[in-house]
């Protein structure tokens, strides 16, 4: 068969398909039009269970019609920022956790996940991931605000001590007008 690189979209999938096990737990923390949800719910099976966050009402309307459509019925929709991770998750044994960050497409473009928020819940989920859990960031920063949480989120990621974590970077180099990115962190090691 034939291969290409994989798209980011793809990519970001695959590098949570690799670790997820059925009845693991994970996070979508921008949850949007679902499609990460849904895609979560598969891998973890009924046993399993996804916590979907988003702030926005639309986004948790379109989340929520996605899943009654599947009947799907492992996954928790929380209508609050992802920052509050801590207040609805007390499992310490995350397996994987997406962040698209941005706006919603096809919904209002000003309502836009920030670097202090971003950054609260990836340093609130990093200590839940099990080790080789991996909480993979899809980082779109073509609009406003957007190179300002780009490059909070790589000066973040990039301190973080390798002995615990290894972050990778998926990029396409020469495509134009700001394509997505990903950045992917793995944990490696049992904090101490
Ligand atoms: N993954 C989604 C999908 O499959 O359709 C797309 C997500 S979209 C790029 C980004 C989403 O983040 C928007 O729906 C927005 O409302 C949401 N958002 C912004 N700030 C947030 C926060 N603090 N916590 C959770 N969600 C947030």
């Amino acid at each position: 068969s034939v291969y290409f690189l994989q798209s980011i979209i793809q990519y970001s999938h695959q590098l949570l398909a690799e670790i997820i096990q059925q009845g693991d737990i994970v996070i979508d923390a921008t949850c949007g039009n679902g499609h990460d949800t849904v895609f979560l719910s598969k891998k973890v099976k009924e046993s399993g269970k996804v916590y979907a966050f988003d702030i926005q009402e639309q986004a948790i309307k379109n989340t929520k019609k996605k899943l009654d459509d599947a009947s799907i019925t492992n996954v928790s929709l929380i209508h609050d920022g992802h920052e509050h991770v801590k207040a609805y998750i007390s499992e310490h044994s995350i397996a994987g956790a997406i962040f698209n960050l941005g706006y919603l497409p096809k919904g209002d473009h000003h309502i836009i996940t920030t670097p202090s928020s971003t950054l609260a819940a990836i340093e609130s989920i990093l200590p839940l991931l099990k080790v080789r859990g991996r909480l993979v960031l899809v980082i779109y920063h073509g609009h406003e605000g957007g190179k300002d949480e780009k490059n909070a989120v790589i000066d973040y990621c990039a301190q973080l001590n390798q002995k615990y974590f290894q972050v990778l970077q998926y990029q396409f180099i020469n495509q134009v007008n700001e394509p997505p990115f990903i950045i992917a962190i793995e944990k490696v090691n049992k904090l101490e």
